[in-house]
């Protein structure tokens, strides 16, 4: 049975350079654990925050649609990665909150992305178009009083024990979990291909042979 148009949409950016089994299962779960329709994942272009990443973003696109490719909830988003602007979460939210009119928005995010949230662009706006669901990644422990100043409080404020409630409105709550800890990161991968060194079961194979086939990340 299809499920109604009113299910929450979770929204999954990250410059996924490359993507690996950290993102894929914290979509999985975010997907099953929020009742999500689907997730869209969302390649950065160029993400104005880090440095450039490792490779290009029409690399990175396609690895992320290697990694979900038989996922029938899973869909990859091109339109960062084909801009020319700076990749920026409040103009995508806009764009996705016009597609979807009043249907709840869940910007899933890891709890490092999230602690940095009061340096993203018209971040106070990103709790008008979508809710957030934070998870804890190792090492990043999601607390009030670790976050920084008025994040630490919209965090307090915003925070609803019960996942469920994401369903009754389209954006502003927050829900925190705690995932299955994959310690594993596109540092680490990009490091360990630097060196010839085996990146096996840190992603998918598919993804790994992309990254062969087109000698990516050996001088990173
Ligand atoms: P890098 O090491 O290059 O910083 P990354 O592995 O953190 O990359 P990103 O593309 O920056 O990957 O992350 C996209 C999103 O996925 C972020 O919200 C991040 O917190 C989350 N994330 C990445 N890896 C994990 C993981 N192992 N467990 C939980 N969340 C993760």
């Amino acid at each position: 049975m299809s499920r109604p148009a009113s299910d929450p949409l979770g929204v999954f950016g990250g410059t996924f350079d490359p993507v690996h089994f950290g993102h894929l299962r914290l979509a999985e779960e975010a997907r099953e654990h929020l009742q999500l329709a689907a997730v869209r994942w969302i390649p950065a272009g160029r993400p104005p925050h880090r440095a450039s990443p490792g490779v290009e973003p029409a690399h990175r696109l396609a690895m992320v649609g290697l990694a979900i490719d038989g996922n029938p909830h899973f869909a990859v988003d091109g339109a960062e990665v084909e801009s020319t602007a700076p990749s920026y979460t409040v103009l995508t939210l806009e764009r996705l909150r016009a597609e979807a009119g009043s249907r709840p928005l869940v910007l899933l995010v890891g709890a490092d992305a999230f602690a940095g949230l009061a340096t993203w662009h018209r971040w106070r706006e990103l709790f008008d178009l979508a809710h957030i669901a934070v998870f804890h990644r190792p090492g990043f422990p999601v607390a009030a009083d670790r976050l920084p100043g008025e994040l630490g409080a919209q965090f307090a404020a915003r925070l609803r024990p019960d996942k469920n409630t994401l369903g009754q409105s389209a954006a502003g709550a927050i829900v925190s979990f705690a995932m299955t800890q994959l310690a594993i990161s596109a540092t680490q991968i990009r490091h360990l291909l630097a060196h010839r060194a085996s990146a096996r079961y840190l992603l998918p194979q598919p993804v790994l042979d992309y990254i062969e086939r087109h000698h990516l990340y050996r001088n990173s």
